[in-house]
C-alpha cells in the first residue's frame, strides 16, 4: 500500500483524540457513545476537510501549482479550511460560493476573508462551471491553478479517511473497545467512501453508518454508485484492491429535514444536549443533524444499551454564529 509514500503535506497534529460521553450517553439512556474528535484538528477551527487537503495540497505542490481553486456554499468548511491549507502551505486561495455577498460576513465567510481567500459569488446552478471558468482565467494570467471538487471528495483527498480509520484502529486496540458502528454526517462522500475502505483494510466489523446531510437515496441518481466510484479510486491511488460493492455502503436518508443548511429543532436539540453534558459543540448544518439522527435512532431502538456506538465528529462547529438570529433570540431554542 502506497499509504505513508503519497505525497502530504501536514496540516495538523494526530491522532485526534477518542473521547467517551458519560453524561450524553446517559443522557440517551442507550449504548455507550464514544466520539472521534476531528472537530480538534489543528489549522482554522478544525474539521474532516483537513485531512483530506493535506493530500490534495500534498498533490498540487508536487505538482508545482500555486493556487487552491475550490466551490462551496456560503458556510463551507470545506471552502474555510482550504483558505487556511492554502496560507500555511504558500498557496493562493480562490474560493467560488454560491450566494449572495451578505453585508456583513459571518461564520466560515468570515473565516475565508480572514484567512485571505478571493471570493467569487454565484448562483448554485452556474457553481461547477464558475469553478473550472475561475480556473481557466487564472491560467491564462500565467498562475497554475489547481482545482479541488466540491468537498475535497476524489481518490486523491478522501486518502486522509482511509488513514484516519487506520489511526482509529490503533486508538481502540489500545482503548480496547470495539464499537458496533460508526456514525457520522455524510454530503460530498469522500468521509464514507475513505472510512468504508479503511474498515474494509483493517478488518472493522461494526457498521459504518453515514447520515445524508443532503443527498436524497431514491431517483435516477442514487447515492451509494457515488460512494463507490469515490472508494474505487481511492483504492487506485493507493494500489490496493477493493471487494467493496454499493450493498457495503450504510447511507441513512431519513434526517433531510426542510433540506442543506435549514436546520430546525432535530438539530437544535442535539446542539444544546451535547453542549450541556460534555461542553462539545457541533454545527448546525453537518454534525448536528447527524447527532440527531442518531438520538432519534437510539429513541427508536435501532442502537441499544449493552452497544457502543462511535460518532466521528467531523466539525463544522463555526458554522453556529451564521445561525445566531435563531441560536440566540428570545424565543429560541435554548431558552430554559
Ligand atoms: C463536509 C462536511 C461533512 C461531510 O463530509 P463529506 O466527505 O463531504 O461527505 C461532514 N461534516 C462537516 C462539518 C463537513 O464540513
Amino acid at each position: 500500500m502506497k499509504l505513508y509514500r503519497l505525497p502530504r503535506y501536514v496540516l495538523a497534529e494526530f491522532p485526534t483524540p477518542v473521547d467517551f460521553l458519560e453524561s450524553f450517553s446517559k443522557l440517551n439512556n442507550g449504548p455507550k457513545i464514544y466520539m472521534k474528535r476531528d472537530d480538534l484538528t489543528s489549522l482554522g477551527m478544525g474539521g474532516n476537510k483537513t485531512r483530506k487537503l493535506e493530500f490534495l495540497v500534498g498533490e498540487a505542490l508536487d505538482q508545482g501549482k500555486d493556487t487552491l481553486v475550490t466551490a462551496g456554499g456560503l458556510q463551507s468548511n470545506h471552502c474555510r479550511l482550504t483558505a487556511a491549507a492554502a496560507g500555511k502551505a504558500g498557496l493562493d486561495c480562490h474560493l467560488v460560493l454560491n450566494g449572495n455577498c451578505p453585508e456583513t460576513a459571518s461564520g466560515n465567510l468570515l473565516l475565508d476573508k480572514i484567512f485571505g481567500a478571493q471570493i467569487h459569488y454565484c448562483d448554485r446552478k452556474d457553481r461547477d462551471q464558475r469553478l473550472y471558468q475561475v480556473a481557466d482565467t487564472l491560467q491564462n494570467q500565467g498562475k497554475r491553478p489547481y482545482v479541488i471538487p466540491v468537498g475535497g471528495s476524489n481518490g486523491v483527498g478522501s486518502v486522509g479517511y482511509v488513514n484516519a480509520m487506520v489511526e482509529l484502529h490503533a486508538q481502540l486496540t489500545q482503548m480496547k473497545v470495539q464499537p458496533d458502528a460508526i456514525v457520522f454526517a455524510t454530503s460530498s462522500g469522500g468521509t464514507q467512501a475513505g472510512l468504508t475502505l479503511g474498515a474494509e483494510l483493517t478488518g472493522f466489523k461494526g457498521q459504518v453508518l453515514g447520515i445524508s446531510i443532503d443527498q436524497v437515496k431514491t431517483g435516477k441518481n442514487p447515492f451509494p454508485p457515488v460512494l463507490l466510484e469515490i472508494a474505487r479510486a481511492t483504492a487506485q491511488r493507493l494500489g490496493i484492491s477493493t471487494e467493496l460493492t454499493e450493498q457495503d455502503f450504510s447511507l441513512n436518508c431519513d434526517y433531510l429535514g426542510a433540506g442543506y443548511a435549514v436546520p430546525a429543532d432535530l438539530e437544535f436539540n442535539a446542539i444544546r444536549d451535547l453542549a450541556r453534558c460534555e461542553g462539545i459543540l457541533l454545527g448546525p448544518v453537518y454534525t448536528a443533524r447527524a447527532m440527531g439522527g442518531l438520538m432519534d435512532l437510539i429513541q427508536q431502538g435501532v442502537f441499544k444499551k449493552g452497544q457502543t456506538v462511535l460518532f466521528w465528529h467531523t466539525g463544522g462547529s463555526p458554522e453556529l454564529f451564521a445561525w445566531s438570529s435563531q441560536l440566540g433570540s428570545q424565543s429560541g431554542s435554548f431558552e430554559g
